[in-house]
């Protein structure tokens, strides 16, 4: 769970929401944003503030039993941010945007098969979309868990996305990934189904990817050369030098 306070949690949930406009990921007032906060509460987004006037006063604080407080309404999506902040202890921030291309792909509920190998970001072979609901609903909520099971982003039917993360600069990130993944892939559509990457190269690609966001470099069987920093370079190069002997000693045998 994150360790900022209540007060810097405002403040970069703000400075989220303006980057969500920044990057071009979010439509008016459609996308919404919430944090986790403690075990019984989360912020989450006021109902129809534009962004770039919406101060950390603004966004609403709720408890997961639906209370809130603050001098709005809570964003009309609060049921699905409040049941996955619920239902997934392995992340604390959700969010939420109708980005074109993933929206594109949504509208003819189509998921995102591993056309590319970046669609593992979202933690499997495909990112799924989930069927359609009515906004705000609790309908909607459950589709939306059932589609991100295993999963840590998906599309929402003739709707839009919804992307997670343990902070708000993975979740952002995720998004733009998403709605990046979403654009080659409508572009792709246009010379026809692209090929896919089967089950044993995706599972590869995830592995690999777990590793890099461990901070180890992606060498799951030696296989390769390991890019290494210089000091253990020279630790690599010392076992080279004592082998030398060895071919010195075949030399003068051979002599
Ligand atoms: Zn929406």
């Amino acid at each position: 769970m994150t360790k900022l306070t209540e007060a810097a949690l405002r403040r970069d949930m703000v400075a989220t929401c303006r980057q969500m406009n920044a990057t071009g990921i979010n439509q008016g007032t459609a996308g919404n944003l919430s944090v986790r906060l403690d075990a019984e509460h989360f912020l989450v987004t006021p109902s129809s503030l534009p962004y770039d006037k919406m101060q950390p006063a603004d966004i609403m604080k709720m408890g997961f039993d639906g209370t809130y407080e603050g001098k709005h309404h809570p964003s009309s999506e609060w049921r699905f941010h409040r049941d996955i902040l619920r239902a997934r202890p392995d992340i604390d921030v959700v969010l939420h945007c109708h980005s074109m291309y993933a929206t594109t792909l949504a509208v003819h509920h189509k998921p995102i098969p591993s056309f590319h190998y970046m669609t593992g970001v979202a933690g499997g072979t495909t990112i799924r979309c989930a069927r359609y609901a009515t906004f705000g609903t609790q309908a909607l909520s459950d589709a939306a868990l059932e589609a991100l099971e295993d999963r840590l982003a998906c599309l929402l039917g003739q709707h839009g996305q919804i992307s997670l993360g343990r902070d708000f600069a993975a979740a952002l990130w995720l998004a733009n990934e998403v709605e990046t993944l979403s654009r080659m892939y409508v572009q792709a559509l246009v010379l026809g189904e692209p090929p896919v990457l089967d089950d044993a190269e995706m599972g590869r690609v995830i592995e690999q990817m777990r590793r890099m966001s461990y901070g180890q470099m992606p060498e799951p069987d030696g296989a390769n050369d390991v890019a290494r920093p210089k000091a253990a370079a020279k630790g690599v190069r010392r076992v080279v030098a004592k082998r030398k002997p060895v071919a010195k000693a075949k030399a003068r045998k051979r002599a």
